[in-house]
């Protein structure tokens, strides 16, 4: 009973997937979300075959992200399938769960709940995921440390905004995530600046914080994602940008971001 206390002791991974990739955030609001689904279409332009799986059990946005209706089916061994969209697998906390139910949340409930997500039908043998990409619910209280316990990932990105309140809180999610033995491969900083008309770096929510944070954790800044109107409406039509336009600075800072990852 004493080893079960480890956290990486009963840390599971799904069959058939060859990397698992967490992003995580220390709050709400600094576009983990966007992140996630922006990256996951970005490896899936690169050729990658991916999944995502959203355990944002506050507040799940993958389903309205990427235009996904409907409810998944199982497969002959009672295992989900996962959902299709742009070229990625999809999972969502969003399709088993009735919204709005988060305040009810457990620990041991989000960890089963997390579990079914884990277990669905990614990929065979002979056509294995080449990354699953984990959107965690934001922050590090009970219920994010018990998830993390359960997952073996190869690696955590960090998504925070330049605003150094929302850098100290993602301090704390480095911490937790060094407890649980994942690596952090790198900080990614969301609305990063706004460039005008003639092309000017407006650095609405300051600038250097991610940087300096990134240094004091020893990782790379990976990404600066600038604020952009055209990424803010494909996420609310239900489209990834990475996978409508590419050309914009946001879209190539996705692509790039995974080409390091
Ligand atoms: P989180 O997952 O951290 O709660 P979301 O990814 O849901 O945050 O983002 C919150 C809102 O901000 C969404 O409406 C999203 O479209 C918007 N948003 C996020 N990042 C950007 C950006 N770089 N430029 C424009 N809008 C953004």
């Amino acid at each position: 009973p004493q080893a079960r206390l480890h956290p990486m002791v009963d840390a599971e991974k799904p069959a058939h997937v060859k990397r698992v990739i967490a992003v995580a955030s220390g709050k709400g609001g600094v576009g983990k979300s966007t992140v996630s689904v922006n990256l996951a279409a970005a490896l899936a332009k690169l050729g990658k075959r991916v999944g995502l799986l959203d355990a944002d059990i506050y507040g799940p946005s993958a389903p309205t992200m990427l235009g996904i209706d409907g409810e998944p089916t199982f497969d002959e061994h009672k295992r989900l399938n996962p959902m299709e969209a742009w070229g990625i697998k999809v999972m969502s906390i969003g399709f088993i769960v009735e919204p709005g139910t988060a305040n009810i949340w457990r620990g041991p409930m989000a960890s089963s709940a997390l579990r079914s997500l884990m277990n669905a039908n990614w990929g065979t043998e002979a056509e294995p995921l080449d990354v699953l990409v984990i959107d965690l619910p934001p922050g590090t209280g009970d219920i994010q440390l018990t998830l993390v316990q359960k997952l073996k990932l190869d690696g955590v990105v960090v998504v925070s905004t330049p605003q150094e309140i929302a850098l100290i809180d993602a301090r704390r999610a480095a911490q937790m995530f060094d407890k649980t033995g994942a690596p952090i491969l790198g900080v990614v900083e969301n609305m990063a600046y706004f460039a005008d008309s003639s092309g000017v770096k407006v650095p609405i929510f300051g600038s250097g914080g991610a940087r300096a944070e990134a240094e004091r954790l020893g990782v790379p800044l990976l990404a600066e994602i600038p604020i952009e109107v055209p990424l803010r409406e494909a996420c609310d039509q239900g489209r990834p940008l990475v996978a409508v336009n590419d050309r914009s600075a946001a879209a190539q800072a996705f692509l790039d971001l995974a080409r390091r990852i």
